[in-house]
Formats: C-alpha cells, sequence, structure tokens
C-alpha cells in the first residue's frame, strides 16, 4: 500500500522530495503503531528521524513514543509547534548528510495551529513529515488541527479500531470518565472505541460508567 515511500529519497539532499503524511482514527486504531512502523522503515534506509511528541501527553513515557502494544521510540517532547520548528531548524542547519530526513510527530491533534504551517514549510524544504494523530475529539468533532493537516497532506491513512460493542469498524473514542475539556489524554480504562451507531456523542456512557463504578454521570 505505501510501496512508493522510501524511495522518493534522491542522493542529493538538495533535491529531497517533501511530503505530509498524516495517519489518523480512533482511539486504539493503531495510529502509534503505523508511525513506529514508518519511522522503522525510514531508518532502515538510514535515514534520519527525529520525532516529537506533545509535552501534554504523560500517559506512559516522558521522552517516548509508546503504542498501546507497548512499542517504543525515543521522541523529544515540545510544548508547541514553534519549539517543534525551532529544534528541526537547528538540526537542518547541520552539514548537509547529518540533516533529517523525516519528522514523525505523534499525538498530532494536541498541538497549536501553528504546526499545519510549520508541516507545510518543513515539506516544502524536503522534509518528510508524518502526522499521527486523533482525527476526533470525545464528541465526534473534527480535532484541533487534524482536519487542516489533512487537507494539506499528500497522503492521508485512517485507521480503525473494533466497535467494543458490536465489533464493527470504530471511528469514534467513546468516553467513559467524565472530566471537561476537549483535550483528552487517557489510556485504556478511559475510553474505547465504538462505531458510528454505537457511538453516544460527547457524554460519559452510563452503562459503561456504572460497571465501572463510576456511577450515571
Ligand atoms: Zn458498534
Amino acid at each position: 500500500m505505501y510501496a512508493g515511500f522510501g524511495t522518493q529519497e534522491t542522493s542529493d539532499p538538495g533535491q529531497r522530495r517533501g511530503c505530509i503524511e498524516v495517519v489518523c482514527g480512533s482511539m486504539f486504531s493503531g495510529k502509534t503503531e503505523e508511525l513506529l512502523r514508518r519511522v522503522k522503515r525510514a531508518r532502515l534506509a538510514r535515514q534520519r528521524v527525529l520525532l516529537f511528541k506533545p509535552r501534554i501527553d504523560n500517559r506512559y513515557d516522558d521522552v517516548k513514543v509508546v503504542s498501546h502494544e507497548g512499542i517504543k521510540a525515543e521522541a523529544t517532547a515540545v510544548s508547541s509547534s514553534s519549539e517543534l520548528a525551532s529544534f528541526v531548524d537547528r538540526e537542518n542547519a547541520a552539514a548537509s548528510a547529518a540533516r533529517p530526513h523525516v519528522v514523525g510527530i505523534d499525538e498530532s491533534q494536541f498541538f497549536d495551529d501553528g504546526i499545519i504551517a510549520v508541516a507545510e514549510r518543513l515539506a516544502n524544504e524536503g522534509l518528510r513529515v508524518i502526522c499521527a494523530g486523533l482525527d476526533q475529539d470525545f464528541r465526534g468533532q473534527p480535532f484541533g488541527p487534524m482536519p487542516a493537516l489533512m487537507s494539506i497532506a499528500e497522503y492521508v491513512t485512517k485507521l480503525h479500531a473494533v466497535c467494543t460493542r458490536c465489533g464493527a469498524a470504530a471511528c469514534r473514542s467513546q468516553r467513559l470518565v467524565g472530566t471537561e475539556g476537549q483535550l483528552f489524554v487517557g489510556g485504556a480504562a478511559d475510553y474505547e472505541p465504538r462505531c458510528r451507531r454505537c457511538f453516544v456523542p460527547g457524554v460519559v456512557d452510563v452503562e459503561a460508567g456504572t460497571s465501572r463504578g463510576m456511577g450515571a454521570g
């Protein structure tokens, strides 16, 4: 499916062809695994990869990107799109042989909207930018910069989890605990993947909540 990826590199760093790839989907759809799979392939091709994650996400590890399956890779935690840009620019100023080829970004939905222009610029400068993230929040609404990133991307991969209720392909993340705000950082206990039909938008699911001793919320 991605036969073309990784073959676009030329020997002359000045001729690098940049692009934006988005890997999105609900929670438990394998976004991070897919990001790390692409990162691993790039490294096998001896390409230099910079991997980032938003500092807000302390779910598993401060300096690693870790998938739900436990696959991990070293990452740099940044607080904003401008911090990410500065970091990449610093690395890009190095001698051409040491310059990065790939920028991977996990949990892209948590970045400020500046990430859209940053991704665009880095791709224009010849970098392959891979943005993984949730395309929808717990209300089923487009999440942060993801819709714009998907629009400007060359390649968009939408992954699906399995609906915990009916087994269909799941595109939504059902929140099971009551907390405020769109930002949601949680593990397996706080959310479950649901299909369109089984998803209850923006509310704590009563039945699941009760079964977990959370009350009716
Ligand atoms: Zn379902």
